[in-house]
């Protein structure tokens, strides 16, 4: 039989989360993107994303896809020189999302603006 060990109280003698990881995960959460894109840019597991953001309490978001019938899913989709990548709180004026511009960006666009072409950069590039 296999042995497999797991230590008694594991709680990681190298924590993860040094200062600037914490910041970088604060301000990503904030802009409301998915724990699983957070653990990526960190480099780490979504687990830990999860348990970090819980114990700092910073909340729930709204990542969650919309089920609701207005709210077209553009997640991953491809505008120009942007790329979807998660769902805003929606405002007064509708959808919003967060997109990554080729220029490596992270701006927050409207899903009309998009729809019709208004918007395809960060504002690094015009058109
Ligand atoms: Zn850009």
């Amino acid at each position: 039989m296999p042995q497999v060990k797991f230590p008694k109280h594991f709680k990681g003698t190298n924590t993860p989360w040094l200062a600037y990881r914490v910041k970088r995960l604060k301000r990503l959460w904030s802009a409301g993107l998915s724990a699983g894109y957070i653990a990526d840019e960190l480099g780490l597991t979504r687990n830990s994303i999860i348990g970090k953001v819980t114990r700092l309490k910073l909340g729930d978001h709204k990542t969650k896809r919309d089920k609701r019938a207005n709210a077209v899913d553009l997640l991953e989709k491809r505008f120009g020189h942007l790329v979807v990548i998660a769902r805003v709180p929606n405002d007064s004026h509708g959808t919003r999302w967060t997109a990554r511009c080729d220029c490596g960006t992270l701006t927050t666009v409207r899903g009309s603006n998009l729809h019709a072409g208004r918007t395809s950069s960060c504002g690094c590039r015009r058109g």
